[in-house]
């Protein structure tokens, strides 16, 4: 009888907005809004995405399905946020790198990777851990890699690997059946010693956050068209990468990528056909759009008014303070609204330790007058003073079981306490960064979204899932911050010399 297959599996998943001023370091992967442990080692790394709804959940599975032995080494996540530390790198990959080399050999690697990740040393990370993975294993060992769609995906990336499998939904609810995709060509590469043929085609254009939303146009589109590539005969797999606009470096931008039975001139046909079918688009895909935090506001107050009871709030989306992107959580621009406009009937996080340790001085059930938010940095508004009553004092950990934006169950806001203000905001002061992707962040506050008139959610598409079922409207608001949808307010320096829509003229030559 063949022995089984042991396919090992490691990553160092990070989204890094290399604007925002909060940089990441191993503090930062020791304390996690995402998930109760931020670095995982061996079983932990199994246990922890055994009942989530992860790539490693799907790996797991996968590992069942087909009877392999699934070797987890080390996993590590933290928040999007600023660029990574040399430290972070040289620790966290360096144990990976240990481990494969201690544990090995293998008969395949799944690298679970976010696909934005930017260190001080290397501006493509994600690609350097999968060089000196393929360094490791050699040119024989198959190594898969899967990828968030926000991905800015490199040569380097799709050169150090045999297949790039990347979500094709955002919201994120496919990490497990892509997961099983990245199985099924690694299984198919071992037993038939068979290796795809590959192209990554990367038009030099930018989507806009505004667009980032796979369920309607113009992006629908975009994932259509892979659909329609990935039924071509004898094309055995593809993805594209929607990009992650926040990042100054080379990769920045939309990637089309598509793997074939044998035929390199095939694969480079197919995400060709994508990308300048996108390219052709690129006008429709990038467009900054929203109201203003004071129209916003107003609009939202006219509609609260009128609206019939029970029909569910008006949810605001922060765009400018998108915390799954990498921003600081703590933008008072809407808040700041919200006081001037007389809002009353109104929910929201902010992140703000330092207004948390005067409430836990002052006591649960007492009133503060305290600044809230604005303290991080001087991009996201000033701090915000209210008077209110000190209502919750929580560990801030919560869990979801339901449909979270890529799978997440796992939640610490860290210490948490909410005030109800005179004014009117109830505001829940949170410790991390934790992002407003699930109701249950309020529930375990004892508090329902559902019964206030408007909600704030700090982000563009992550809120969706959550918020979607119970709001009457949402709308995109177009807020100053780290996360801004409007590329312009942003200096970029390591981008491609010419990048739509950095670039108005660009050019884009396909041979
Ligand atoms: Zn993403």
């Amino acid at each position: 009888m063949p022995t089984k297959l042991r396919i090992a599996t490691l990553g160092i998943h990070h989204e890094t907005n290399t604007f925002a001023s909060n940089k990441t370091t191993m503090a930062a992967f020791e304390q996690s809004g995402l998930q109760t442990y931020a670095v995982q080692r061996g079983q932990q790394y199994y246990d922890m995405h055994k009942s989530a709804q992860t790539s490693m959940a799907g790996f797991i599975q996968a590992s069942e399905k087909h009877n392999f032995d699934l070797v987890p080494l080390i996993f590590a996540a933290t928040d999007p946020a600023g660029t990574i530390s040399k430290q972070v790198f040289d620790t966290i990959g360096g144990e990976a790198l240990d481990m494969l080399r201690a544990q090995g050999p293998f008969d395949a690697i799944l690298i679970n990777q976010m696909g934005a990740a930017v260190s001080e040393e290397y501006p493509d990370m994600d690609g350097e851990l999968a060089r000196r993975v393929r360094e490791i294993v050699g040119p024989n060992v198959p190594v898969a890699m899967t990828l968030d769609l926000h991905a800015n995906v490199s040569q380097l990336m799709a050169d150090m690997t045999d297949a790039l499998v990347i979500y094709k939904t955002n919201p994120h609810t496919d990490a497990v059946p892509r997961a099983h995709d990245a199985c099924d060509l690694i299984l198919r590469m071992i037993t038939e010693n068979w290796r795809p043929a590959k192209w990554l085609e990367q038009p030099p254009m930018v989507i806009g956050i505004f667009q980032h939303d796979t369920r309607v146009m113009p992006m629908k589109a975009v994932i259509d068209d892979l659909e329609s590539v990935l039924r071509w005969p004898g094309v055995v797999g593809g993805s594209v990468g929607q990009g992650y606009p926040w990042s100054d470096v080379q990769e920045n931008g939309l990637a089309c990528y598509a793997l074939h039975e044998d035929s390199a001139e095939q694969a480079k046909k197919a995400a060709q056909w994508i990308a300048r079918r996108a390219w052709s688009n690129r006008k429709e895909l990038y467009q900054p759009a929203g109201p203003k935090p004071s129209e916003a506001v107003a609009y939202a107050l006219e509609r609260a008014s009128v609206k019939p009871e029970k029909s569910g709030p008006i949810v605001l989306l922060d765009v400018g303070d998108n915390i799954g992107a990498g921003s600081s959580g703590d933008s008072t621009f809407l808040l700041a609204e919200a006081l001037k406009q007389g809002a009353k009937s109104w929910l929201q996080t902010i992140r703000d330790p330092e207004a948390i340790e005067a409430c836990l001085t002052a006591g649960i059930g007492k009133t503060i007058t305290v600044k809230v938010g604005g303290k991080t940095d001087s991009m996201h508004g000033k701090p915000v003073q209210l008077t209110g009553r000190i209502t919750r004092i929580s560990d801030g950990r919560f869990e979801d079981a339901g449909i979270v934006h890529a799978g997440w169950r796992f939640f610490d806001g860290g210490t948490t306490v909410v005030i109800e203000s005179d004014e009117g905001p109830t505001i829940a002061l949170v410790t991390t960064r934790v992002g407003n992707m699930s109701r249950e962040q309020f529930y375990s506050l004892g508090y329902r979204p559902e019964n206030f008139d408007i909600v704030i959610a700090k982000g563009v598409v992550s809120p969706r899932p959550a918020y979607q079922p119970i709001a009457n409207e949402m709308i995109t608001v177009n807020t100053p911050g780290a996360t801004s949808g409007d590329m312009s307010t942003f200096q970029y320096k390591n981008v491609r010399n010419s990048l739509y829509p950095l670039d108005l003229n660009a050019k884009y030559i396909s041979d």
